[in-house]
This record gives C-alpha cells, sequence and structure tokens, in this order.
C-alpha cells in the first residue's frame, strides 16, 4: 500500500516519442495505439517484412477508424506518418520511453535490452511487454534497473483496455508513474502489479481454466459452457473460445510458468484441456482449429 501511495505521488516522465522494439501481433498494435493517441512511435524489428506487416496492420486500423467515422483521412494520415518502421538503432535515441515486445524467449530478450539500454539516453525508460519471464531476471540483465518495469498489454491491444504495469524490485516509483502516464495516454487502464509469475490476469484465468477442465472431465459439454458464460453470465467469451484466441502453445508455456511459480497451487496432477488440445495440433485460432474450426 505503502508503495502504491509512493507511485501516485511520483513524479512522471513526461512521454513525448515512443520505440516499440518488435513489430510482430502486439509491437504493431501497441505502436499504433501510441499513434492513435498522439504520440509517435518508432517501430524497431530485425526483419524488413515484419515491419511491414507491422505498418499494414496499423494502416487498416486507421482505416477501420475512417470508416467508422471515428477519425477524420487527416488525422489517419497524421497517425501512419506518426509511426515509423526501421531496423536501425540509430533512429530510437531521441525517444524517451522503449517498449520491448521481441519474441518470448529469455536470452533473446536479455540480448535486445542490453543492446538498447547502451543506445538509449540515461533517462530513458525501457519496459518489457513479456507474458511470463521474470520481469526481475530480465532487469538484471540492465546497468539501470530502476529505469525498467513491465508493461503487459493484451491482444488485440487495440481493443483490450487493461496494461498490467509490473514492478521489479529495482523498478524506481517514477519509472512506474511514467509507465502508468504513457498507458494512460494511450487510453489504456494501467494496474500496478509486483513482479511474480503471472502477473495479475494469468493468476486469475489460470484457476479457471483449471475450473473449466474440471467440468469437461465431469462431462460438460465445451459449447455449452461456452454459451453459458458468454450469453448469459455476460463476459464476453466463454473459456473454450478464450483458449482458441489465446492458442494452446501460448497457453501451455504460461501454465508452466504458473506451476513452476506455484508449484503448492498451480501444479497439474493430470492433463488439463489445453495439454490435450496441444497434442493433437489444435492450437486454437492460429492454425485454424482448436476447440472450434476456423476459416
Ligand atoms: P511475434 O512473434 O508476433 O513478434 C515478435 C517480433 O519480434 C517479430 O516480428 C520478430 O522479427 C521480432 N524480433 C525478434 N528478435 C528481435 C530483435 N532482436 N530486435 C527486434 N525485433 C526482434 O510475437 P508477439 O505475439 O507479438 O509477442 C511479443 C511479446 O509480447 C512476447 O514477449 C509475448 O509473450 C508478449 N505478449 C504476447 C501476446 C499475444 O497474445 N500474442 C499478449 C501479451 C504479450
Amino acid at each position: 500500500k505503502k508503495k502504491a501511495k509512493q507511485a501516485s505521488k511520483a513524479k512522471n516522465v513526461d512521454v513525448k516519442a515512443a520505440t516499440v522494439l518488435g513489430a510482430g501481433i502486439m509491437g504493431g498494435g501497441i505502436a499504433y495505439q501510441s499513434a492513435s493517441r498522439g504520440v509517435p512511435a518508432i517501430m524497431k524489428d530485425i526483419r524488413q517484412e515484419a515491419l511491414e506487416q507491422g505498418m499494414n496492420e496499423a494502416i487498416q486500423l486507421f482505416g477501420k477508424g475512417v470508416k467508422y467515422g471515428k477519425i477524420s483521412t487527416e488525422k489517419m494520415a497524421q497517425g501512419i506518418a506518426s509511426i515509423k518502421p526501421t531496423l536501425s538503432y540509430e533512429e530510437i535515441k531521441h525517444t524517451n520511453i522503449v517498449v520491448e515486445a521481441v519474441v518470448e524467449n529469455p536470452k533473446v530478450k536479455e540480448a535486445v535490452l542490453k543492446e538498447v539500454e547502451e543506445v538509449m539516453p540515461e533517462d530513458a525508460i525501457i519496459c518489457s511487454n513479456t507474458s511470463t519471464i521474470s520481469i526481475d531476471r530480465l532487469a538484471g540483465a540492465l546497468k539501470r534497473p530502476e529505469k525498467f518495469c513491465g508493461m503487459h498489454f493484451f491482444n488485440p491491444v487495440h481493443k483490450m483496455p487493461l496494461v498490467e504495469v509490473i514492478r521489479g524490485k529495482d523498478t524506481s516509483e517514477e519509472t512506474i508513474a511514467s509507465v502508468v502516464a504513457y498507458a494512460s495516454a494511450m487510453g489504456k487502464s494501467p494496474v500496478v502489479v509486483n513482479d511474480c509469475p503471472g502477473f495479475f490476469v494469468n493468476r486469475v484465468l489460470f484457476p479457471y481454466f483449471g475450473g473449466f477442465t474440471k467440468l469437461l472431465r465431469d462431462g460438460a459439454d465445451f459449447q455449452q459452457v461456452d454459451k453459458i458464460m458468454s450469453k448469459k453470465f455476460g463476459w464476453p467469451m466463454g473459456p473454450a473460445y478464450l483458449l482458441d484466441v489465446v492458442g494452446m502453445d501460448t497457453g501451455k508455456h504460461a501454465a508452466e510458468v504458473m506451476a513452476e511459480g506455484f508449484p503448492d497451487r498451480m501444479s497439474k496432477e493430470e492433463k488439463d484441456a489445453i495439454d490435450v488440445m496441444f497434442e493433437h495440433d489444435r492450437y486454437g485460432q492460429k492454425n485454424g482449429k482448436g476447440f472450434y474450426v476456423y476459416g
């Protein structure tokens, strides 16, 4: 509580321009969200085709804004022009926040974070959009861990309001306040959490998925469970459809991290629905078949 109070009082750095590392599903979405709310973004990747894909995604999202009368064509042109794709670190030095969204591999992330810290001015803030890797572990690769924290967006970035701002043991309150302010400027609802496996959302979601597996074992029909949770209980979707959106590979990896982090509470004695779907190559929407069939 004391820390939360300090965070609300700490002075934040005004984010004028951002760098997003990685132009994949998340990086592209984060760059779009930032630019659409008036904070220019440089999108850096190591592959030209990823940059092109990221730009196309942003252009499509701006296009939808125009189509549905939310923004003018002028605003769309301004927004698109304020995202700059690049393969070079040279161009990012003038930005004051970096959001790392490269592949979920601790070694790759550590190397990329180290590299970017070398390039950036000393007062720049660096965050990671990791879903599962400990913020303290990643901070261990850095010279300025006080300037580092987690900034965890959800997919699809332009639709999902929540951003988890994850405080590592060395993160300064100014860093937290700055990232909270940046997330708010992006139109998101930030929540500050301490570093732990699963942060906040996955600590709620995975026990829910566990409960869903138990229902299936008891003979429940997954479509009926989805229908009740969405149509009757009022959630946007049920657990089976949600797992198809998340992807079984991502879900399996996150479940393993949770079980390792909370062996007493999150270990599994037998396979759960995610494991079984994974074993049958039913990854969800990403390969066209999960609980449901797509395309
Ligand atoms: P992705 O595979 O779509 O994109 C990763 C991008 O990183 C690729 O374009 C790749 O070329 C690029 N990259 C790899 N090495 C790089 C480097 N050294 N420098 C710059 N770019 C590099 O992955 P994604 O789904 O966008 O996930 C990115 C991060 O976001 C991961 O940490 C993931 O856990 C997290 N995340 C993903 C989701 C999701 O639903 N996809 C949700 C929340 C958080």
